[in-house]
Formats: C-alpha cells, sequence, structure tokens
C-alpha cells in the first residue's frame, strides 16, 4: 500500500534552497600564488563558473590541453541536481573526456528505450535506441546526478583543472569592452579577484551572467511549471525494459516522467501549464496526489511504492539568452539556455556545449583573441542543434500532432525523429521539420543567442581594471 506523508507548505522545496545555501572557502581552497603562499588575486587562462556537466567537461577539455583553468563552485559536491534521464548521445563528449569507464562501473540504471503512456493506461511499444543506433551508445543511463556530476567534476581535477568549492562567483571584472576576471567569495566571507582572458559562464539555472545582463528572453510557448519527487519500490519491468524512461500522458499536454534510478528508486515528475496544475489551488502534495489518479500507468506503477523525498517545484521553462558570449565571456550549457525537458535533452546540451565552448576557448588562448566574435561558430553550431530539438518540443505540445500521424504518412522520416531523440543534433533536419510543418506549428528560429559584438553598453559588473 503507497503511503502518502502530508507535507507542511514549508516542506516543499523550490531550486532556491540549494541556492540559499551559505558557501565559503574551506582552507585547502585557498588560493596559492606561485610561490605557494595564499594569494588574493591569481591568474588563469581561464574561469569556470558552476561545475555541473557544462562546467566540469569544458574544464577537462582545456585542462587535458594544458591550459591553466579554475572552477569556480558554489556549493560543496556532491550536490543534488534534477535531470537523470541521458540520452544516447552524450556517450560522444563523455568518451571524449575520458569518463566513460568510470560512468559504466557506477551503479547506474541501464537506459535502452523510452515508451509512452496513454491517460487510460495503455502504453506504447518500448521505442529501443539499439534498433536505430548500431553502436553502443545505444545503451545509456538513469543517473543520480550527485553522484554523475561528482565523476565529471573529480576527472577535471585529475586532468589539472583547479576546483574551488564553496566560491560563489559574485561579478564579472570588466576592463573597456572586454570581460577579464570574476570576483569570487569563499565561506570564510573574503572575496577574492581571479583574473582570466576568457571566462566561461556553466552556472546553470541560476544564470549568472544572463540575469546579471539582463539578456534572458523567455520562450513564450514552453512556458510550463515541474513538480517532482521521489519514491522507493514503484513497479519496474525487467530486464531491457528495467530503465526505460516513461512520459505519461496527462490532459491538456502535460505529463508525468517516471524514471527508475539505482536503489530501487524512481525519479517521478510532472510538466504542465500553470492554469491546468493549479486549477485547485496550490496545495503541491495534494496536486501531485491528485494527478497521480488521473494517469491509470502512473496509478498502478506507484501502488506498492513509498514517497522518500520532499515536493520539488520549478518554473521558468526555456529560455535562451540574448547572446552566447561577449568580449572575454562565454556562455555554455543552462546558464546559456533552458529547453522543456520533455525530450531529456539537457545534459546532452550541456555536456556538447561545455565540449564546444572547452574547444572554442583553447582556440581563443591559441590565437589570444577573446573578442566575442571569435564565439560566432560556437554560437551558431549550438543554436542550430538546439533548434532542432525546441521543434520536436513544439510539435510535441501541439494539439494536432503526433508522431503516428507523421510516420503513416512518412515513414522514411522515422530515422531521422530518432537522430533528433538520441541526440544526434547537429545535422540538417530540414526534411523532417517541412513534414512535420503539414501538422503543427514549427517555431521559427529564435532571432537571439550570437554573441554581443558591438554594444558594450550591454555589458554589466563595471570594476576597476587589474593591477
Ligand atoms: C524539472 C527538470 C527536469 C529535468 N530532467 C532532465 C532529464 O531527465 N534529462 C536531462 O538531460 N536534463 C534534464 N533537465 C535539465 C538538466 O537538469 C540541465 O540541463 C543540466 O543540469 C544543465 O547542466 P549545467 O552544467 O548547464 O548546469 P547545472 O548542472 O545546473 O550546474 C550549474 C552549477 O553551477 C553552480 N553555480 C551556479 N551559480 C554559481 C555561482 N554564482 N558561483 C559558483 N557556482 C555557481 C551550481 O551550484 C551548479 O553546481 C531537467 C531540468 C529540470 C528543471
Amino acid at each position: 500500500m503507497r503511503q502518502v506523508e502530508k507535507v507542511a507548505p514549508s516542506q516543499v522545496y523550490t531550486e532556491q534552497v540549494a541556492a540559499n545555501q551559505s558557501t565559503g572557502l574551506t582552507p585547502a581552497n585557498h588560493l596559492m600564488n606561485t610561490n605557494g603562499q595564499n594569494s588574493d588575486a591569481a591568474h588563469f587562462d581561464a574561469i569556470v563558473i558552476g561545475a555541473g556537466p557544462a562546467g566540469s567537461t569544458a574544464a577537462a577539455v582545456l585542462a587535458e590541453k594544458g591550459r591553466r583553468v579554475v572552477i569556480l563552485e558554489k556549493q560543496k559536491f556532491p550536490r543534488y541536481s534534477v535531470g537523470e534521464s541521458l540520452i544516447p548521445y552524450c556517450y560522444f563528449p563523455l568518451e571524449r573526456i575520458g569518463v566513460l569507464e568510470k560512468i559504466r562501473q557506477a551503479a547506474f540504471v541501464k537506459k535502452y528505450s523510452v515508451q509512452f503512456a496513454g491517460v487510460d493506461g495503455r502504453i506504447s511499444q518500448p521505442f529501443y535506441f539499439f534498433q536505430h543506433l548500431e553502436h553502443e551508445a545505444s545503451q545509456t543511463w538513469q543517473v543520480w546526478r550527485s553522484e554523475f556530476d561528482k565523476i565529471l567534476l573529480d576527472n577535471a581535477l585529475e586532468k589539472g583543472a583547479q576546483v574551488l568549492e564553496e566560491t560563489v562567483a559574485k561579478k564579472l571584472i570588466r576592463d573597456g569592452d572586454q570581460y577579464v576576471g570574476v570576483e569570487a567569495r569563499g565561506k570564510d566571507g573574503v572575496s577574492r579577484s581571479l583574473y582570466a582572458p576568457i571566462t566561461i559562464d556553466c552556472s546553470g539555472r541560476d544564470g549568472f551572467a544572463l540575469k546579471r545582463n539582463d539578456w534572458l528572453v523567455r520562450d513564450p510557448k514552453l512556458n510550463k511549471i515541474s513538480i517532482w519527487t521521489y519514491y522507493r519500490g514503484g513497479l519496474r519491468d525487467k530486464g531491457h525494459d528495467e530503465g526505460a524512461t516513461t512520459v505519461a500522458y496527462l490532459p491538456e499536454k502535460g505529463w508525468f516522467w517516471y524514471l527508475p534510478l539505482a536503489g530501487d528508486v524512481v525519479s517521478v515528475g510532472i510538466t504542465a501549464e500553470a492554469d491546468y496544475l493549479y486549477r485547485g489551488g496550490k496545495d503541491v502534495p495534494a496536486i501531485f496526489e491528485r494527478e497521480i489518479h488521473v494517469n491509470k500507468w502512473i496509478e498502478e506503477h506507484l501502488v506498492p511504492a513509498e514517497r522518500i523525498n520532499d515536493f520539488r517545484v520549478t518554473g521558468e521553462y526555456s529560455y535562451r539568452s540574448r547572446h552566447c558570449a561577449a568580449g572575454g565571456l562565454v556562455l555554455a550549457g543552462d546558464a546559456f539556455a533552458f529547453l522543456d525537458p520533455v525530450f531529456s535533452s539537457g545534459v546532452l546540451l550541456a555536456l556538447r556545449g561545455g565540449e564546444m565552448a572547452g574547444d572554442a576557448v583553447d582556440a581563443a588562448l591559441t590565437a589570444g583573441d577573446f573578442s566575442a566574435e571569435r564565439f560566432r561558430g560556437y554560437s551558431e553550431q549550438l543554436c542550430s542543434g538546439m533548434e532542432a530539438m525546441r521543434k520536436l518540443v513544439y510539435a510535441f505540445y501541439d494539439d494536432a500532432f503526433s508522431f503516428g500521424k507523421l510516420f503513416r504518412k512518412y515513414p522514411d522520416l522515422r530515422s531521422d525523429t530518432t537522430d533528433c531523440l538520441i541526440g544526434n543534433l547537429f545535422r540538417d533536419f530540414d526534411p523532417l521539420f517541412k513534414a512535420v510543418a503539414e501538422f503543427a506549428d514549427v517555431p521559427k528560429p529564435v532571432p537571439h543567442g550570437a554573441p554581443l559584438t558591438t554594444a558594450s553598453k550591454e555589458m554589466t559588473e563595471d570594476k576597476a581594471a587589474p593591477a
């Protein structure tokens, strides 16, 4: 019998809980100057803000090339993060930075497929990635992000990156039209200035640079909210199907995710319009309990389960920064853009964005050119991959669209659709979206996201030039 304990409103978490933790430098984290003495100022080739998948990947790429890179991370790892379901093409950046073996050895649940459950409980045939991709990448994982992100951070450290945990980036330091460093504060409350010709902002949905510079542009149609929690003992299938992601529909284009994790835990969440979820009030536990009974598949799978965690809530879905770079600054991962998580694309875009940013920054260091313009290629490639996923997300939420309708008329496009779903995003999808446009509104690419090449008045955080 499933037990649902009543949760007081004060126990309902938002993502801000983590953001509000106090931060600081531990003694071991103190910066040393070249004589091995504590130093309040330090110079690097690159500063990375944030040690999520984007930041640790960018830092690993740069450290491997012998660059002097420091990661500033406001939390102490391992730390909680949502976003547990990977997609097959995560394999390639993970391989590039050399962590595949550690990921294989971690106790993550193997994921071979995605399936869709109607509100009446009827389940689609699992969609197996190996039917499309003859490569070991077709098996991916459902991960505990605390452990996954720690593996990536340790890897950056092993490759030679310096890591300052419990250190919060407070300000970008600006010299004319270039950013030249970061002012950071540790647990001891002391602010230190760190200098580098380039800073990579990987601060996730905190959006360090995009919020300070007022660069956040929301996607007007993808403005949902999510509520999620964790259960122990939820039903799961056997063998290859044990780690399947299930997307279970709710009315008005809402949906549940059901992700089997290690330790007999399932991550269960709802994404839907606020009007739909809050139609009877804002009592989050009551809303969640009500919606469980709306989808028969979810209801059945949670019968033997016990909820083991509080509820978490987030809004602010789907945005892109007006600019991906300015002089001395480049943005990657959620710090640049966030897309509705229905197709689990966030970690892939963070890993690929981190890898691409790392390579672009390495090239900038070689050329001695840290202008925003240097990152135009990075921006164009990243945005075109994001646009493919964004169009598919729009189609998912369009009442007139279904994959079934599309494949009945255009069976040949099953392969292109699958490429998009498994994360093979950096290719031409024109034929696919021409066909999708017959069934659904396909959005035009968002016009922003390019480097800030001219208007320095859009850069904030003025501060005296470094000595
Ligand atoms: C409800 C929900 C469900 C999701 N489900 C999935 C899913 O199933 N699969 C998937 O792939 N993606 C999913 N995502 C998206 C995924 O969580 C993100 O895309 C991914 O974590 C982005 O990685 P990142 O490295 O850009 O940022 P993060 O992983 O958020 O890392 C950013 C880091 O920066 C640090 N930081 C922030 N500000 C500062 C500062 N000022 N100074 C120092 N450090 C700082 C933070 O502490 C954090 O460690 C989901 C997202 C949401 C909201």
